[in-house]
């Protein structure tokens, strides 16, 4: 009865049971229904599509991004692919001996690829959003939970240097991403600088920018401390939008023990309107979106446009005043 006493035996059985619960197909990818985990109503998916995928007590469920690219954009638009020849695993991570659960990285990097036939954790686009045009920005929470890694990074730029070449009115990035990406190391972090740094240039380049807190969520680690809110406007998409925070509720309850006591709506989109002030609006529902940003881009757009015919007026009542000057001297 060895057996009885090899742990590792013990391992190798629940991983196989591991697997096979994971190839039970879930109840909503396979089939044509949504369980809501908000009021556990089950939705037919088509009729869903038609809601923007929200159920009809509010929740939001993921939207995938080509459908909020196809939302957003008035029409045709163009993909900004990914850029050629970047590591996504430059450690080679590797995961082995006496771990839960032994892999390589790049495995899952090929898996998340092929189920969301995506390169990276991003969906970038350039079009028109009703009067303006837009480079658009979109994460994946179903590639490695919107992972931000170097291949991101560099589509990240990619896209922006786009947008700065293309000199575009707008510049949305929506969020849904847990964060840095732990298996690229020192390479990963890097992209919290990087992006900070093209977000700079993008502004200098007077391009109105947005973010948005996609709902579910979560919008977490280096992606919250870094080009999150270096936006012009910090939107959450819905009410239900929750784990917006750079670490989690128990690491952070851990750091706060005995000295305070965590807030109940601790990284929600009420705790983060009404504590923190960070963001600037929570909307009813993402239907509204592309109608706020539409609204504040135009409002900023024709300030500046007013601004600019301001100064020449400005700049004419100056020269006659100066040449009326200049004719009473002489
Ligand atoms: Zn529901």
């Amino acid at each position: 009865m060895n057996w009885i006493k090899d742990r590792n035996w013990f391992k190798k059985i629940g991983f196989k049971i591991k697997k096979i619960i994971k190839k039970q197909p879930k109840d909503s990818e396979e089939t044509d229904w949504k369980n809501c985990p908000k009021c556990q109503k089950i939705t037919y998916k088509p009729d869903l599509f038609k809601n923007s995928y929200i159920c009809e007590c509010s929740f939001h469920f993921d939207l995938p991004p080509k459908l909020r690219l196809d939302s957003l954009f008035d029409s045709s638009y163009e993909i900004i692919e990914a850029p050629v020849n970047i590591n996504p695993d430059p450690l080679n991570f590797e995961v082995k001996g006496g771990a839960r659960e032994e892999y390589r990285y790049i495995d899952k990097i090929k898996k998340y690829r092929k189920t969301t036939g995506m390169q990276t954790a991003l969906m970038c686009g350039w079009g028109n959003i009703s009067n303006l045009s837009a480079g658009v920005v979109c994460f994946s929470p179903k590639f490695g939970a919107g992972r931000f890694g170097p291949a991101e990074c560099e589509h990240f730029l990619k896209a922006a240097n786009f947008a700065i070449q293309k000199k575009v009115d707008v510049w949305i990035v929506i969020y849904q991403s847990s964060g840095i990406d732990v298996h690229t190391g020192v390479a990963g972090l890097t992209g919290m600088t990087k992006s900070i740094i093209a977000m700079n240039e993008i502004k200098k380049a007077g391009i109105i920018t947005f973010a948005i807190a996609g709902s579910p969520g979560p919008v977490a680690g280096g992606t919250y401390a870094s080009s999150f809110f270096q936006h012009d406007f910090v939107i959450i998409e819905s009410k239900d939008v929750e784990n917006m925070l750079f670490s989690g509720k128990r690491v952070t309850s851990n750091i706060l023990k005995g000295t305070d006591q965590i807030p109940e709506d601790f990284g929600t989109a009420s705790g983060i309107m009404k504590s923190s002030g960070l963001a600037d609006i929570t909307l009813e529902n993402r239907k509204e979106l592309k109608g706020t940003i539409t609204n504040l881009a135009n409002i900023l757009l024709n300030k500046g446009e007013l601004e600019a015919k301001n100064d020449v007026e400005e700049a004419y009542e100056d020269q006659k005043d100066f040449k009326k000057t200049a004719s009473t001297a002489s």
